[in-house]
């Protein structure tokens, strides 16, 4: 089989030791890769029960058959490791050249355990691995970590993953950070690097990836490039990038304003939407082998924050830290998204967190007495800076911050976890359900807790025609967006183009057939999707996972959405409940959630 390394590289941080894992073809017919390889391999390796921040816990970082074979979208990896914020199963992904290096050094991943009793940096390239001292980059934050990284090694085109001094602190929303401005962002990963007293990644490969017909792949690229051209849906996500999200959430009324309590927010517009993004725009940007240039690289031109320079901001950012704190001010949101990427926090935990703790202060459920002195509320932008910076160290609030939005709400008491937004301890992304029930569903049933990228039902329910206000066919429908997703996570490419030119699963059979020399039908690849969603299930279910925890949080279930087309809609526990009964049925679960024997059979797990 081409397209893939067949191996693995083990290094124990406690031992200091090093070795190849041989992954069985088998496991690749099985599994496919990344997302499906990770839940195999995690529900083997880890022992049940494993505390998350201890050196047992195992961080894997993975490729797919199609990285670094010049698919478009490829150059992606996902980390999948057990959550500090959840508890649970947690795959983050993210863009880099990591990815492609890891390949190119002749493995298609990393499982990384134990703990170094200092702080290191893994180095790694065709001969082998060292791990090495990184005292003197302890506490730099992670853009100084990968600028010094990159010197040292005096190549720019060397794959590096960091954390910031978030990670390094066990901040339960830390992420790792590759090519400065690429997160994987969800789930505490960085909090599972750091417990490992891991700095960095570095990975300079100096072979070839290996495909079985390389011309086909250029061929294909060539004509979904065609396709692309003439798709408006591609073009406009190649000139607007993802902040034309925003405009079309504002409009389907699922736009989170104030801390998800309504669903639209006319000041968004032309200031922190497209139209305001564009104003910024320096030039375009791809990850590395694709052809959808979706990333904007902006600048601030004026003002206060005149200089600042990113890749983004992303919708995500925009609807956390813009609308959700009620901050109309696209350079402020800037800032935000610079200090989290730099200190190692994610966007969207963290823009939850402090929308929360905005309508906290809003209520008097919390004084500046509780914060040392800092009035947290919607709007001021100083304060939600100050926060973020308080999160990432955690210092004083901030430590308790730092534990995420359920735990702040146990904290503050009162009733606050009504509108604490999040399923099973992750935040909330930017879409709220109230205006779509299919949103409800995807994060209620969600392994890894509320979760935008599992499926992303706005494109069925806003721009696809199906009636958003209706629990009726929304089983199906989730199930089939998650696994669609799912065969693009565990082949690992981008799940954008698939939707925005678009490809459809046929096209990646034949991408997938030109990189490995096998065929698999896109009905094949659905049940294998059944399957890794199925071995998820049984993984959360080990950890404890019940029933009661695919659920929505009060204000989604029971309180009217005041505003915009979806005004006086709400889920409902009853429809909530129908929805998963509908979805655990699809999945052949029984209605606690646990795959039944005939499940197991029929996936041979
Ligand atoms: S579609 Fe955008 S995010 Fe996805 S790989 Fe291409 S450039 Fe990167």
């Amino acid at each position: 089989m081409k397209g893939i390394c067949g191996r693995l590289l083990e290094i124990d941080l406690t031992s200091g030791k090093s070795k190849a894992l041989p992954v069985k073809k088998e496991l690749y017919e099985k599994y496919l890769g990344g997302r499906g390889l990770g839940i195999k391999l995690l529900y083997d390796m880890l022992p049940p029960k494993t505390d998350p921040l201890s050196p047992e816990n195992l961080l894997f970082f993975l490729t797919g058959p199609l990285t670094g074979t010049y698919v478009t979208g490829s150059s992606k990896f996902v980390v999948v490791t057990k959550s500090p914020l959840t508890h649970g199963w947690c795959d983050s992904y993210s863009s880099g050249r990591i990815s492609v290096e890891l390949k190119k050094a002749g493995y298609d991943g990393l499982v990384i355990r134990g703990k170094s009793n200092h702080p290191c940096y893994l180095r790694m390239d065709g001969k082998g691995v060292e791990i090495r001292d990184a005292r003197f980059l302890w506490g730099k934050d992670s853009f100084e970590t990968e600028r010094m990284l990159k010197e040292m090694e005096k190549n720019p085109s060397v794959g590096v993953s960091s954390i910031g001094p978030a990670g390094e602190k066990l901040v339960k929303l830390a992420c790792i950070n590759s090519d400065f401005y690429r997160q994987a962002g969800r789930g505490g990963v960085g909090a599972v690097m750091g417990s490992k007293n891991l700095k960095a990644i570095v990975v300079k490969g100096d072979k070839s990836v290996e495909t079985f017909d390389r011309q086909a792949i250029v061929d294909l690229n060539r004509k979904n490039y065609r396709i692309a051209l003439k798709s408006p849906v591609a073009q406009a996500r190649m000139k607007f990038g993802t902040p034309l999200t925003l405009n079309v959430t504002h409009v389907g009324g699922i736009l989170p304003t104030m801390n998800f309590r309504f669903g639209t927010w006319e000041k968004a517009l032309e200031k922190i939407d497209s139209v305001g993004v564009y104003k910024s725009l320096k030039s375009h940007k791809a990850c590395l082998s694709c052809f959808i240039h979706c990333s904007l690289v902006t600048e601030v031109s004026e003002g206060k924050y005149k200089g600042i320079t990113l890749e983004g901001p992303e919708y995500e950012t925009l609807g956390m830290f813009g609308s959700n704190q009620l901050i109309d001010c696209l350079p402020v949101v800037m800032q935000a998204n610079i200090l989290c990427d730099k200190l190692g926090i994610d966007t969207i935990s963290a823009g939850n967190i402090i929308a929360f703790v905005m309508e906290c202060f809003e209520k008097g459920l919390i004084s500046s007495s509780q914060t040392e002195g800092l009035e947290i509320r919607f709007g001021d932008a100083d304060a939600s800076l100050a926060a973020v910076e308080r999160i990432a160290m955690r210092q004083g609030f901030g430590d308790i911050l730092a534990e995420g939005v359920r735990s702040v709400a146990h904290y503050v008491g009162n009733d606050s976890e009504r509108f604490a937004m999040h399923v099973k301890g992750l935040e909330f992304p930017a879409y709220e359900p109230r205006g779509a029930f299919g949103s409800g569903l995807s994060y209620a049933v969600s392994p890894r807790g509320a979760c935008h990228r599992r499926a992303w039902p706005p494109a069925k329910e806003i721009l696809g025609g199906y009636p958003p206000y209706t629990i009726e066919g929304k089983a199906a429908m989730i199930k089939e967006l998650y696994d669609e997703n799912c065969v693009l996570h565990s082949l690992l490419v981008c799940d954008m183009p698939a939707k925005f030119v678009p490809m459809s699963l046929d096209v990646y059979s034949e991408y997938y057939h030109a990189a490995s020399g096998e065929s698999v039908s896109k009905a094949d690849f659905l049940k294998i999707a059944d399957r890794i969603e199925t071995l998820i299930r049984m993984f959360n279910n080990r950890e404890g996972f019940k029933r009661k925890d695919d659920t929505l949080p009060y204000r989604t279930l029971n309180e009217p959405l005041p505003d915009g087309p979806a005004k006086g809609q709400f889920i409902g526990e009853e429809n909530l409940n129908k929805m998963i009964d509908e979805y655990y049925a699809l999945r052949g679960w029984d209605v606690s959630g646990i795959p039944t024997e005939e499940t197991l059979k029929k996936h041979q797990l």
